[in-house]
């Protein structure tokens, strides 16, 4: 099946009982059980329920995966993969992190004893230098937020694959419209749902998917031992928000591209980050893994200091000044001082996350109307 169809079907049958199109809202936390243990495969809503059971298929179809598990927020997800690990082992990321991940490794799990490595991961090869016997795991990002660095899947998966390690993707960013980080030999594939799956900015939720049994066990286990699974109304929302996840990505992209060409020549703009741009350091590895750029775009202000910076960030009509992104309306953020602003300064320096430093989801409005929105904000 191709994409536009998983989208709208995968996972989803009329319901037997009634014929209904749209699969129920089962909200319910427990189920009947004719004598102790004789029950439909449903015993209490931690661990199993049907809408959220529906969606887990369909996520796991939108990635080619094998299983799909749906979490009460991406970093539910991410908490979930941290706790395959033990004290002692080792974890390879990159230095360009959504400033969520960067504190739960940091800050949570690094006092359970394991330990982090953050690289420039522009050169895959990097990572030969850091394993080790204790190496478990590698995570990335790609694009990474918020300066769109291309990281190459395939390549690293070559080397996770001869070491036997578990390589997880975090692909919220590129949506799996844009990028199916599976079929160039991921283990798992995580996303924040909040963001491009989700789409309209009405529900915190994460997954991951993976093709492989054992692993699929472990995680489920995890996620009913500790309980960080979403109720029946969200998966419902989420479903539904999928059917049209094609529809709008594409339209992201549009939009996407036309901003971030507008933006290019605009004489108020340093640095303008977005992998569609043929001089884009990884423009090579964005066209080879992606189908598409997206509309993730982030900026510098030339010779802005921290007020004008407030200034611009401020001056908009139709972009909220918001975290997250994703959505179907367009949202600007000030990653120093929002989405990053738990990681230190030295550190997000590094990664080029400057005072300046603006990131814009575009949605998709009459592009037309965002156009203006920033000419009228940068003047
Ligand atoms: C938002 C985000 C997360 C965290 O997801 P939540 O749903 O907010 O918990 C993880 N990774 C990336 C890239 C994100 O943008």
């Amino acid at each position: 099946m191709k994409f536009a169809t998983k989208a709208i079907h995968a996972g989803q049958e009329p319901d037997p009982s009634t014929g209904a199109i749209m699969t129920p809202i089962y909200q319910t936390s427990t189920y009947w059980q004719k004598s102790p243990g004789d029950n439909k495969g449903y015993e209490y809503s931690r661990g199993t329920n049907p809408t959220r059971k529906a969606l887990e298929a369909c996520l796991a179809a939108l990635e080619n995966a094998k299983y799909g598990l749906a979490f009460s927020s991406g970093m539910g997800a991410t908490d979930a993969v941290m706790k395959l690990l033990k004290p002692g082992d080792e974890v390879i990321t990159g230095n360009d992190l959504y400033g969520g991940s960067y504190r739960i490794f940091t800050k949570v799990f690094a006092n359970y004893g394991i330990k982090f490595h953050f690289l420039d991961l522009s050169d895959p090869e990097i990572i030969n230098g850091y394993i080790n016997e204790n190496t478990k795991l590698v995570w990335i990002e790609t694009p990474t937020n918020p300066t769109m660095q291309v990281v190459d899947i395939e390549a690293i998966a070559k080397i996770t694959k001869t070491k036997g390690l578990i390589f997880v993707v975090d692909n919220t960013f590129a949506s799996p419209y844009l990028q199916n980080p599976m079929d160039l030999g991921a283990t798992i594939v995580m996303h924040s749902i909040t963001k491009y799956i989700g789409g309209h900015s009405d529900v915190v939720m994460g997954a991951l998917m993976m093709d492989d049994e054992d692993l699929y066990k472990r995680l489920w286990f995890i996620y009913n031992a500790c309980g960080a699974t979403p109720g029946p109304m969200d998966s419902f929302l989420v479903l539904r928000g999928i059917k049209t996840l094609h529809l709008r990505m594409k339209a992201h992209c549009e939009n996407g591209r036309k901003v971030a060409e507008f933006l290019k020549t605009h004489p108020k703009i340093d640095k303008i980050y977005w992998p569609g741009f043929v001089d884009h350091p990884n423009y090579e590895i964005a066209k080879k893994q992606m189908r598409d750029f997206g509309g993730m775009i982030s900026i510098t202000l030339k010779g802005a200091d921290l007020k004008e910076t407030f200034r611009v960030a401020s001056s908009f009509n139709v972009f909220s000044l918001a975290e997250s992104l994703g959505g179907v309306e367009s949202l600007i953020n000030h990653p120093v001082t929002m989405t990053h602003a738990s990681i230190p300064k030295e550190e997000r320096e590094k990664a080029g996350v400057v005072d300046n430093l603006l990131r814009l989801s575009v949605g998709v409005e009459d592009v037309d109307d965002l156009i203006e929105d920033l000419k009228q904000a940068l003047n």
